[in-house]
């Protein structure tokens, strides 16, 4: 247990640690917020009091990831796997080109591939996603509508580490390391994260696009799938994911006290490295997933010698309050997944138990 609270560590893919001072100041401002005498969850979208929130939310979310001012900031619904489609629905006009680094950007592909034409142009499903490719060695088409990328693989943890530049718009699922590191949002035609890993609850997905994307929209889509209908109404087409909106904002305001995005990604490093090390550190007995240039600050994957001492490991640590660190069955073993609000207590915690383990089972 890692707190006054008798919090586990929480190891989860997402929805995922969200930092104890926000929840501390949900639960606070739960059945009166601000003096307005209701929840948040209460009361009317349109309301003066969730518009203050919402404002609150829109101006902290542009201030944490430095948001230029000729983009939009969209709050909406579905999830990311809803960005799939939405995003070709909008803008795949003659083809667009996608790169496949592991498992959400080949459920993009199938996505995407309903609405029109998909080039695939790099894949990594030969060394089972355990890399990203060099960008620069890849050849895009100048004239596709767009680029599809994923900045960081949840489930296979190979992440970039930098913004691509590519020659053609580029649209980035970030849903796993958004505001884990500072961030050129300008080299981004559109950017969308699900934010239930660092930036709150599940329910709201943000979205963030530039304006002469908005030129660009296919003409008779269904409303709720038109871009161009959320930005011209605020996010408020409909009525928006509210209590999301809410702590979304909290949580951005939480990472700006703590010293913005460059304060985030150091403490992100220190974490990660403290597994990193312990599984470098362990003589081949934990083998990490991703080749060393494309590992991930957020999600680690990480193998055992045999299926039975996996089972142990994961039996043991559950035991301790170490909670989901099961991996994915396509990549086997655990996956320790440590996003923003994630202490490094709990990284150290575990790497201990990781040396301790390997020592007596070894
Ligand atoms: N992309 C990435 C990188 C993800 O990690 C996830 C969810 N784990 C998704 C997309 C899908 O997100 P959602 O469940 O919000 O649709």
């Amino acid at each position: 247990m890692s707190d006054a609270y008798g919090r586990v560590f929480n190891f989860s893919a997402g929805p995922a640690v969200i930092p104890v001072p926000v929840l501390e100041q949900a639960r606070d401002e739960m059945l009166n917020w601000n003096g307005a005498g209701l929840s948040v969850m209460e009361m009317s979208h349109r309301g003066k009091s969730f518009l203050s929130i919402y404002e609150s939310a829109l101006a902290s979310v542009k201030e944490l990831l430095g948001v230029p001012d000729n983009y939009k900031v969209l709050f909406l619904q579905g999830g990311a796997s809803t960005q799939f489609s939405m995003v070709a629905q909008n803008f795949l006009h003659t083809s667009c080109d996608h790169v496949v680094t592991g498992a959400w950007g080949k459920k993009a592909v199938e996505a995407a591939k309903i609405e029109g034409k998909v080039n695939v142009v790099w894949d990594g499903k030969a060394t089972n996603y355990n890399q990203t490719p060099d960008l620069a060695s890849l050849t895009f088409d100048p004239k596709a509508d767009y680029v599809h990328v994923t900045s960081n693989e949840t489930i296979q943890g190979v992440d970039y580490g930098f913004d691509p530049v590519l020659g053609v718009p580029v649209v980035c699922d970030m849903s796993s390391n958004i505001a884990s590191r500072p961030v050129d949002i300008s080299k981004y035609a559109l950017v969308f994260a699900g934010a239930q890993k660092n930036l709150g609850p599940s329910g709201v997905t943000l979205v963030i696009l530039r304006d002469d994307m908005l030129e660009k929209i296919k003409p008779g889509l269904p409303p709720m799938a038109d871009y161009k209908v959320h930005a011209e109404n605020d996010s408020m087409y409909n009525t928006p994911p509210c209590w999301g909106i809410y702590i979304l904002g909290l949580v951005c305001q939480h990472w700006i006290g703590f010293g913005g995005l460059a304060a985030v990604e150091k403490s992100n490093q220190a974490k990660a490295k403290v597994i990193y090390d312990a599984i470098d550190g362990s003589g081949g007995f934990y083998k990490g997933h991703a080749v060393p240039a494309s590992r991930s600050l957020m999600n680690i994957p990480f193998t055992l010698p045999s299926e039975e001492l996996t089972e142990k490991f994961l039996a043991e640590t559950k035991k301790l309050g170490y909670l989901e660190l099961k991996g994915h069955r396509s990549v086997g073993g655990c996956r320790a997944s440590m996003y923003n609000a994630f202490p490094i207590e709990g990284a150290q915690a575990l790497a201990g138990f990781m040396a301790e383990f390997a020592r007596t089972n070894g």
